[in-house]
């Protein structure tokens, strides 16, 4: 299958079936053999029954159900692993996203690249609690990541499938994609999209997703910057610690013999503690090595790697 359209639907009864039109009007003129796969993330209205309806004429459309509301990210992968088509474009589903856009995307996967980004150049939201974080948190990921995106934030995003398909997502990761990618030596273009108003139905998002984001690129940072060792990180906080702790002891028991009559026991208990501190570093870049070592991520980012190593291989091969 040439190309899948996965789109994260909650409680989006009311665009649902402009939705579903709108998309296929735009791949009706571009000859492929396509799937929609709408994802409803334990929607609370009718979203599921007019998706199954539609399913029920439409054979090229899918639908997924979650029985809770688990988040766009979830309800994405979800999507992405359920997925048969060599193309994936994600969306959202309240027509903020225009499919109209979804050829220049598939232009520029021609032209070679991995991932490809939408940016919202005009973006139609409000610009206190949307615009102005938005740009902050780009600045950021991009400085963290040193892959400069416009706006990580867009869902309408277009992937090779065997690329994203090796990646962990969660949480509110799906704006990470290019970010975390970029470790596995992904090309990444960068499109301008349309962005209209939401029409109908309600923003599922208030100010609280900007902690969450702020935490999911907490943890974007420490996975680049300890990738492959993390014990290394560990380990240099841990002899900074002890060499604090070495010279706090070595002046408690100077002052000690010195019979200074300052008190040396705060500086016995700065030392002490400090120790200690160093030893649990220690062992909790142990911990993460372990983790690391056994753990899902290692395989992942490897195999993603492999399957770039077997394209690039193939490619050479002139296959
Ligand atoms: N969405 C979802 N689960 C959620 C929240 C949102 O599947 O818990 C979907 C929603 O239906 C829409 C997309 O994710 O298709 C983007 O959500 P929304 O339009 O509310 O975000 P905004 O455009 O305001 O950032
Ligand atoms: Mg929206």
């Amino acid at each position: 299958m040439d190309l899948s359209v996965i789109v994260p639907l909650y409680n989006e009864e009311d665009n649902l079936k402009l939705l579903y039109h709108a998309i296929t009007n735009a791949l009706h003129p571009l000859h492929l053999n396509y799937e929609i796969l709408f994802v409803d993330d334990g929607s609370r209205d009718s979203t599921f029954a007019r998706a199954a309806e539609l399913a029920r004429i439409d054979s090229r459309l899918r639908v997924i159900k979650f029985r809770r509301n688990y988040g766009q990210t979830p309800a994405m992968v979800a999507g992405i692993e359920h997925a048969k088509g060599d193309i994936l474009i994600t969306m959202d589903g309240d027509l903020q996203n225009d499919p109209k856009d979804i050829p220049i995307f598939l232009d520029k996967l021609k032209e070679g690249y991995d991932i490809v980004v939408g940016w919202r150049h005009n973006r139609q939201d409000k610009l206190i609690t949307r615009k102005i974080p938005s740009r902050i948190a780009n600045w950021l990921i991009g400085k963290i990541t040193g892959v400069p995106i416009k706006d990580n934030g867009c869902s309408l995003k277009a992937y090779r499938a065997n690329f994203i398909q090796s990646i962990p997502l969660y949480s509110e990761m799906h704006r990470f994609i290019p970010a975390m990618a970029s470790i596995a030596g992904t090309r990444i273009a960068e499109v301008k999209v349309s962005h209209h108003a939401r029409r109908h139905g309600k923003s599922k998002y208030g100010l609280s997703r900007i902690y969450k984001v702020l935490l999911d690129l907490l943890v974007i940072k420490t996975l680049l910057a300890f990738f492959s060792r993390p014990m290394v990180g560990f380990a240099l906080a841990a002899m900074i610690t002890g060499l604090v702790s070495s010279a706090a002891l070595i002046a408690a028991l100077f002052e000690a013999f010195n019979g200074s009559d300052q008190p040396t026991g705060v500086l016995f208990g700065l030392g002490v503690l400090y120790a200690a501190l160093a030893i649990t570093l220690l062992f909790w870049g142990m911990l993460a090595e372990i983790i690391y070592r056994t753990g899902d991520l290692r395989r992942e980012v490897l195999a993603s790697l492999a399957a770039k190593n077997q394209e690039a291989e193939a490619k050479s091969l002139g296959t």
